[in-house]
């Protein structure tokens, strides 16, 4: 019984007919060294289950024991995201019966989250050019521990239907997930794919900001699944009031999105293939969804209903966590500054354009340009540098910024010798060969590599007189007022000078020379 819909409504015809509601469950992998339940380390590509014991392999008899940093770090979450941090709460098992959890049940919270009802302001692309603000109501924010990693080895899709045979690597199993969701979010209209976007994005530089998670959702540290349903538009009755409420439509759980821009996406595409479902006057199927990337669409993952039966039940192994209020108060304390406030704070500091700062963020520049600016850069030129030359680079090598091997202090003593005059521009890039090279840092390679600008007016006259003997005609000219004809000039004092000199100097102390007035 599948519904293979083939069509899909156009973005537009969706907006006219339907209301779009999305809901968001992001599961962030927590950075702590040892595992939720047990103390295995947590290194990403080690061994297949060689960072395994019996506590994060079910073995009979063996026991958990909370991961203190963990639950430190899911009530920063939770303070970060405004929520409220329980008094008491308890784990629960979620029983199920699959390979990637040994025990055969997932350690989780239910009924009992450590934290609920916060919210997060997100900036999202209004997508004419600015940005405005949506508030996204967050529900709750609980820990548990990640499954082990399945690979379905043989047929074409890396899924098990077709496969061969799978393999397991428990190294995963038991690692510490905060699992945040939002409430259903409403009101988002057209905006929803670029809300969607924008919150997960939020939540990957909060999560970082907090120091406890590297939220990459490449490797799989920042997961998440997008909830999409359509319902009528609110109408209006007779008189002319807005119809109140609108019961919200069945909902599609696309699970496990995994970029940005694939968020975006998933969500925008679910809405229009709910549309040409409900058109059709069919209904929704509520159910997951797998997410395509190189088709940009989704197909059918299992049926799923609100009334799924995991036999939740209070984890008799574990404790309640009852953390002081003192300690809830110490934990708010060491919240960074949020990351939109820090945003905007840069920004009006740097004097950027709200442009200037989207392309900042997404090139992943922000925090190399501000340290660069608390070396001693200035704002303009740590932004040059890190948007520009070194930019470029990383873009031809295909790597992220932060991973190219040049440090904020190393742009700082760039911009450092330019501003001072001791290199051009054209000069600076060389040295920044140099440094990237790994040849040392700016002042090292300038040394070794002789890029110096002559500060020396001696010098730099004695090569004008030169030029200008060697060159009658064109000084004849330039006296006779042809001040462009300087031009040539310039060009063989620069030449005299090996390049290194300041060819705005060269210029003026050549017409100096030539006694003209520069107009
Ligand atoms: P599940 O057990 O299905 O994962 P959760 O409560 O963890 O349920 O998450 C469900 C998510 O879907 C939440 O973010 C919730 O706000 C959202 N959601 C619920 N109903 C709808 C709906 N009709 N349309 C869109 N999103 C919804
Ligand atoms: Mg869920
Ligand atoms: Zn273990």
């Amino acid at each position: 019984m599948s519904t293979t819909i083939g069509d899909v409504l156009s973005y537009q015809q969706v907006l006219e007919r339907f209301d779009p509601v999305i809901g968001l469950e992001v599961h962030v992998e927590l950075s702590t060294a040892t595992k939720m339940f047990c103390g295995c380390p947590t290194g990403f590509g080690a061994e297949p289950n060689s960072q395994v014991c019996p506590v994060c392999l079910g073995l009979p008899g063996a026991l958990p024991v909370v991961n203190a940093v963990a639950v430190e770090s899911a009530m920063r979450i939770g303070l970060a995201l405004n929520c409220d941090i329980a008094q008491s709460c308890r784990f629960a098992r979620k029983n199920y019966f699959y390979p990637d959890m040994p025990k055969n049940f997932q350690t989780s919270q239910y009924d009992e989250p450590i934290a609920y009802g916060g919210y997060l302001d997100v900036e999202y692309d209004d997508g004419a050019g600015g940005t405005a603000t949506y508030r996204v109501e967050i529900e709750r924010a609980h820990m548990e521990e990640d499954a082990g990693k399945l690979t379905h080895v043989g047929g074409s899709t890396g899924r098990i239907h077709g496969a061969d045979y799978s393999l397991i690597d428990y190294n995963r199993a038991g690692i510490p997930l905060i699992e945040i969701v939002t409430r259903p979010l409403v009101g988002v209209g057209e905006h929803a794919p670029a809300i969607a976007r924008a919150y997960v994005s939020a939540l990957r530089d909060l999560t970082r900001a907090l120091g406890v998670s590297d939220a990459r959702m490449e490797q799989g540290s920042l997961r998440c699944d997008a909830n999409v349903s359509l319902r009528a538009r609110a109408g209006t009755d007779r008189l002319g009031a807005e119809q109140a409420v609108v019961p919200l439509g069945t909902r599609t759980e696309t699970k496990n999105v995994n970029s940005l821009r694939s968020v975006e996406r998933a969500v925008a595409y679910e809405m229009t293939r709910h549309g040409a479902v409900l058109s059709s006057g069919a209904s929704v199927l509520q159910e997951t969804r797998h997410w395509h990337e190189d088709t940009g669409s989704t197909t059918s993952g299992r049926p799923k209903s609100d009334a799924d039966d995991y036999r939740y039940f209070p984890e008799p192994d574990l404790a309640p966590i009852a953390p002081s209020r003192e300690r809830v108060e110490e934990l708010r304390a060491t919240l960074p500054e949020p990351p939109g406030q820090r945003r905007k704070r840069l920004q009006g500091e740097w004097g950027a354009s709200d442009l200037d700062m989207r392309d900042v963020v997404g090139a992943g520049a922000l925090d190399l340009i501000d340290a660069s600016v608390l070396a001693g850069a200035s704002p303009a030129g740590a932004r040059k540098w890190w948007m520009g030359e070194v930019l470029r680079r990383a873009n031809a090598d295909g790597r992220e910024l932060a991973d190219v091997p040049l440090t904020p202090e190393q742009v700082a003593g760039l911009d450092a010798m330019v501003t001072a005059g001791r290199l051009t521009d054209a000069m600076a890039r060389q040295v920044l060969d140099g440094v990237l090279a790994g040849e040392g840092d700016p002042e090292q390679v300038a040394d070794a590599r002789g890029l110096r600008l002559v500060r020396d007016d001696g010098a730099l006259q004695a090569a004008v007189d030169t030029v200008i003997t060697a060159n009658p005609a064109v000084a004849d000219k330039v006296r006779g007022g042809k001040v462009q004809a300087a031009g040539a000039l310039i060009g063989q004092v620069m030449k005299e000078m090996r390049g290194q000199a300041d060819a705005a100097k060269a210029r003026q102390l050549i017409l100096a020379t030539l006694g003209v007035v520069d107009g």
